[in-house]
């Protein structure tokens, strides 16, 4: 080779070029985070295609995202110019596979028009097919048995590879006949799921050797990223295309598989080594990404794990910035904390972008989005809308918004049937006809159009059920706070049963964010006010950002790098989340971990975790613990910020049993979460129905009447927003009962009152 290809291999180590250059033959790069594994396999291609040792059409390179995708293909033109256009094949193993699919899509009885269906089709499909063989669908929710097809078709299983004891997952011993109902139902409708597009290219490779070895002859070379997180099929799909040639490079570290809930499989990276025998497995140790305290960390953190290959990390940017560590009182503490912190930084001189929120579940962007649209700091949410542009949060305005006012047709449109309570598009799109001949608001197109025949019969009813609630629930915003309304419309309405049937992964997401959204809406006085706090707050300028924080969750940063990394949130039951503690034990647990593992070393320079003591959820006060993962970072690399009232000095250290305590690097200058802990509720003990406040920056300012324990007694005289004066005849809890002077007697909650 002349000397100019070599250009892009200088500045590599030895390990990552003898990575690059092994082309010929399996190859397995095993790496911890930030040791250049991505762009080893990007360095990687670039070199078989300037050696001329294959043409850009007969590389095969998966990547996670499609995004990760654009982004090697770029880094690739930056080495080897246009001709990277030609790499046909570089993308997710969706994209490749369903490319395929449409070549061959005859061989598994589709035509190439074939259509993919998103989960809402599919439960739709799925239902019919119930309802056909009578089987019951409360019982047996069709959203049950689209997880579980989706879970077989990830494990490689067609219908009729089932094992006996999956098929008893689902209505008695059914599953197996309904899956195989639902993939020819499929057939018939020219139409396949995300999981089909894998399994009909298997099929297709196992059952046509002539098309196998046309693809065989294609792909020269395949590469694959982040390959700790592939499932099975994505697996068997990739060993069958590399079978012949065995030029298949795979490179991913265990420690960051955070997809088991999808399928993932670490196995596949023991399978790799007995299935490509003679494989080349390089280790790459030194990390080029974080300085020495946030790697130490993240693997102080990681090494609790038991069930890991195990491996060193080390790297040559000695010193920086300890991983700062900061109890604050609540949820809107923190995210005052981390704005203001946002905005000394910028003015410090960092990029907004350079600066990113990675939080373990969405729920939690809503504090720092309000807080940042008040500041004015830009920031983009990766991956997914704004909290106030989600699907689900629009729906929940929207119900409000009708219940306001009846005139608001957008309103109505949205929300009529959702959730589906069988007012269809037909039904929907007359009435919106019916409303403009005459010039009315649709909800009074609706009232007069269910008093006639003009709707059949079912439909009639639903609509009527529909007006007759919304009835009520205007009835009761005339007395109950707007955040119990909220509550009320959302069990009501049928839209949380929904969402808790919904088996798909974004289900329990939308559930939270709801839950969060009923929690905000306790700050404001009357719905009018919220439902205005909530337009403008949405109608903020949305064009792209050239320059803005970057908020996403954990799942979504992986593989990605940013210097000032804030992780919020660091407490038990959000972080490591409840959820995949009580559905996968031990074994949700060191999921979790391997998360907090990939958020630390997504930071270059900084990274700062919070967490906070208190959360309020339904209006109401929960003390949070500390994360466990707090406690086991070394103490050496973390700096548990001093001005908090939490931190104090030792004696916790021993009460807590943290895993550092014989640690003889100890100094006294960490002090355990659990100390603070224990602080806070021998505070709340010697003073019960009293809370500390404590500042953003934990300075402890005031002390004031908590709402977890109420502050009235009988016969207080207290001031209500809608109710007026009273006197308060009894105490529960939060819960008092009132004598209103004009309203009568009323339970309401101790914090919407005052002393009057
Ligand atoms: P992750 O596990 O998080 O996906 P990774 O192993 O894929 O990390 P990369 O993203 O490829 O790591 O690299 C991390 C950072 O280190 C990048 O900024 C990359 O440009 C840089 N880097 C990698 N190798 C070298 C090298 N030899 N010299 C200088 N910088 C390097
Ligand atoms: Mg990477």
């Amino acid at each position: 080779a002349d000397a100019r290809p070599a250009d892009y291999l200088e500045g590599l180590n030895p390990e990552q070029r003898a990575a690059v250059e092994a082309i010929e033959g399996p190859v397995l790069v095993l790496a911890g985070a930030g040791t250049g594994k991505t762009r080893v396999l990007t360095t990687r291609l670039a070199h078989i295609l300037a050696s001329g040792r294959a043409r850009p059409w007969e590389l095969l390179a998966v990547t996670f995202t499609n995004k990760a995708a654009r982004e090697m293909r770029e880094r690739i033109t930056h080495i080897i110019g246009p001709s990277a256009e030609g790499l046909r094949w570089l993308g997710t193993f969706h994209s490749i596979a369903a490319q395929i699919l449409r070549r061959h899509a005859e061989l598994v009885g589709l035509k190439s028009n074939y259509t993919i269906l998103d989960t809402d089709d599919q439960e739709r499909l799925l239902k019919q097919i119930l309802e056909a063989e009578n089987i019951d669908s409360k019982r047996w929710p069709a959203k049950m048995l689209a997880g579980l097809i989706d879970h077989w078709k990830n494990r490689g299983w067609r219908p009729d590879q089932l094992l006996p004891a999956e098929n008893g997952a689902f209505a008695n011993g059914k599953g197996q006949a309904l899956y195989r109902l639902y993939q020819e139902r499929l057939r018939i409708l020219n139409a396949c799921d995300f999981g089909d597009l894998l399994l009909h290219n298997i099929t297709i490779f196992t059952s046509q050797p002539d098309v196998l070895a046309e693809y065989h002859n294609r792909f020269r070379y395949l590469l694959v990223d982040e390959y700790q997180d592939t499932n099975v099929a994505q697996y068997l799909w990739l060993r069958l295309l590399a079978q012949k040639s065995q030029n298949l490079c795979c490179v991913g570290d265990d420690d960051q598989s955070i997809y088991g809930w999808r399928g993932a499989e670490v196995d596949n990276i023991l399978r790799f080594e007995r299935d490509f025998p003679g494989a080349k497995v390089v280790r790459l140790e030194r990390n080029y990404r974080s300085t020495s305290h946030i790697l130490a960390a993240a693997a102080g953190l990681i090494a609790t794990n038991k069930s890991r290959l195990g491996k060193t990390l080390w790297t040559e940017a000695e010193g920086g910035e300890k991983v700062i560590v900061r109890g604050v009182w609540d949820g809107e503490a923190e995210s005052r904390l981390i704005a203001d912190e946002v905005e000394r930084a910028k003015r410090a001189g960092r990029a907004y972008r350079d600066i990113a929120i990675l939080v373990r579940a969405s729920f939690q962007m809503r504090a720092f989005e309000e807080r940042f649209v008040l500041l004015q700091i830009p920031y983009v949410v990766i991956g997914g809308p704004r909290f106030f542009e989600r699907a689900e949060i629009r729906d929940a305005i929207a119900y409000l918004r009708l219940i306001q006012s009846e005139d608001d047709d957008l309103a109505f449109e949205r929300i009529v049937n959702t959730p589906k309570r069988g007012i269809g598009d037909t039904t929907v799109q007359k009435l919106l006809q019916i409303a403009r001949l005459n010039g009315v608001p649709a909800s009074h197109a609706a009232r007069q159009i269910v008093l006639t025949d003009e709707l059949p019969a079912r439909t009639r009813t639903a609509l009527a059920n529909f007006l007759r609630d919304l009835d009520r629930w205007r009835g009761q915003a005339e007395h109950i706070h707007h955040a119990r309304l909220m509550e009320t419309v959302l069990e009501e309405s049928g839209y949380t049963d929904a969402l808790k049937l919904d088996k798909s992964p974004q289900a329990q997401g939308r559930l939270e964010n709801l839950k969060e959204l009923v929690q905000s809406m306790g700050g404001y006085d009357d719905l009018q006010a919220y439902l205005e706090h909530v337009s403008l707050v949405m109608d903020l300028e949305r064009g792209p950002q050239a320059d803005s924080v970057q908020i996403m969750t954990l799942h979504q940063a992986k593989g990605l790098e940013f210097p000032l990394v804030f992780l919020p949130g660091w407490e038990e039951g959000v972080f490591p989340s409840q959820r995949s503690m009580d559905e996968k034990g031990e074994k949700g647990l060191e999921e979790e971990r391997r998360l907090a593992y990939v958020g630390i070393t997504r930071a270059r320079q900084e990274a700062r975790i919070s967490f906070a003591a208190n959360r309020q959820v339904y209006g109401r006060w929960t003390s949070q613990l500390p994360s466990r993962f707090v406690d086991e970072l070394p103490p050496a690399n973390v700096e548990a910020s001093s001005e908090t009232g939490y931190y104090g000095g030792g004696p916790g250290m021993q009460q807590h049993g943290s895993r550092w305590d014989n640690d003889p690097d100890f100094g006294g200058g960490y002090s355990s979460p659990g100390w603070r802990r224990a602080q806070a509720n021998q505070y709340r003990g010697t003073h019960p129905g009293r809370q500390a406040v404590i500042e953003g920056d934990g300075r402890l300012v005031a002390v004031s009447e908590s709402s977890a324990a109420s502050a009235y007694k009988r016969g207080d005289r207290v001031f209500h927003l809608k109710f007026g004066y009273g006197s308060v005849k009894g105490v529960e809890g939060n819960k008092l009962t009132v004598s209103f002077d004009k309203a009568g007697e009323k339970k309401v909650i101790d914090s919407f009152v005052e002393k009057a």
